[in-house]
């Protein structure tokens, strides 16, 4: 279960590459020096795109297709030249989708691993996929009936909804979610053909389980195959399982043990690697998302890390000083007010506070903002008491003793 995995350091080795990356790195070093918490690992998505850290999405994408289009392996025989190609697209992937962008610039590289709980490896969706998908229509045929050759179809991600309360969050949780998906049919062994009856050619690509459609245009005449959409691919047609109504998938329930780590908050998403819907045909089965809700709690508020929490103190405790107890998340602990805290002071209990995603030994602060009660009725006594305290004060103005 994870969500993105580092990117490999080896796209630093072309020259012009390593020109782009020192560019886009220098901020990178200025921030680790100046800053005491490190959360940029070393290999920077926008220096591998060799863009800046605001830039536009089109922006983003035209970088992106350029360099993809150098080092496409259809393009690019070098060797290194793939390994290029997908960390590209690996920065990509995470620099166009707005949600993981800005956790990236948050936490850097750690916060994507982290909203996932353990760091996987290649855990990036197919960078030929990505590619595929904005080259629309752009190479010439070979490519594009990737991964369908035989009418395999990837699973569909499959999304879940988790409500946590607000210390589950803090510290994670270990939990059993029960989700639904499309698993193989056990009545057709998810072919989606009926049992004991015969497949027969596919009339519209005679087998082939593709289409070639040719379109021309000003630069030529451009190749496409398809996959065939009577058969999707498989170059048969047969009669459909009635389970399954031909798709060879059924719905079904599956427990899965779910390691949600500390420090998630509301909208953190957890991607459970191939616990989606089963492929068709063969297809790798699609991904498994968990969307966190978190319940707020009444007392504590939360800050990215830190926790915010208000305490009242009387008058008198605020003047001469005493110890109060504070709930946190770690149950009630002692706080010291010193004399003469100063009414909506703020005071710091360290590390009190969430830990930080995937980093757990780093914590954020609890800051208490102190709020002093003013008694609105006084006993006759106590009233001569501060009336005594404010003839002293007058007097202390007035004659100096
Ligand atoms: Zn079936
Ligand atoms: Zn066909």
């Amino acid at each position: 279960m994870s969500f993105m995995a580092a990117p490999s350091s080896s796209f630093l080795s072309g020259d012009s590459l390593r020109a782009l990356y020192n560019m886009g790195s220098s901020r990178t070093l200025n921030h680790r020096r100046g800053s005491r918490l490190i959360v940029r690992a070393d290999a920077d998505y926008y220096s591998v795109l060799g863009v800046s850290k605001n830039s536009s999405k089109s922006e983003i994408k035209s970088a992106y297709r350029k360099l993809a289009r150098n080092y496409h392996p259809d393009v690019n025989k070098e060797p290194g030249a793939e390994q290029k190609f997908k960390d590209i697209s690996n920065a990509y992937e995470v620099l166009s989708d707005d949600e993981k962008r800005s956790i990236y610039d948050t936490y850097g590289e750690a916060g994507l691993k982290g909203s996932a709980g353990m760091g996987g490896m290649g855990d990036f969706n197919n960078p030929f996929d990505l590619f595929e998908t904005l080259f629309e229509g752009m190479n010439g045929g070979g490519r594009s009936s990737r991964g369908s050759r035989n009418g395999a179809v990837e699973g569909e991600d499959e999304y879940y909804s988790l409500v946590l309360n607000f210390k589950e969050a803090v510290f994670g949780v270990e939990k059993e979610i029960e989700i639904r998906r499309l698993e193989s049919c056990g009545t057709c062994n998810g072919t989606g053909a009926k049992p004991g009856t015969k497949s027969s050619r596919c009339s519209t690509c005679a087998g082939q389980g593709r289409v070639v459609s040719q379109t021309r245009t000003p630069l030529g005449i451009f190749q496409q195959t398809m996959t065939c959409s009577s058969c999707n691919g498989t170059g048969e047609t047969s009669t459909p399982c009635n389970i399954c109504s031909g798709d060879g998938r059924v719905r079904r329930t599956k427990r899965i043990s779910l390691k949600v780590p500390a420090g998630v908050d509301s909208g953190s998403r957890l991607r459970v690697r191939n616990e989606g819907n089963t492929g068709r045909r063969g297809g790798s089965p699609g991904d498994l998302f968990v969307i966190l809700e978190v319940i707020p709690d009444p007392v504590l508020k939360r800050d990215d890390t830190n926790i915010l929490s208000t305490s009242k103190v009387s008058y008198i405790d605020a003047i001469l000083g005493t110890t109060i107890k504070v709930p946190t998340v770690d149950g009630m602990v002692d706080l010291k007010i010193p004399a003469g805290t100063q009414p909506g002071s703020t005071l710091v209990m360290a590390r009190k506070g969430v830990p930080r995603l995937n980093k757990s030994n780093m914590r954020g602060d609890q800051l208490v903002r102190v709020q002093v009660e003013i008694p609105k009725r006084l006993s006759s006594d106590e009233r001569k008491l501060i009336e005594e305290l404010a003839d002293l004060s007058k007097g202390k103005t007035a004659t100096s003793r």
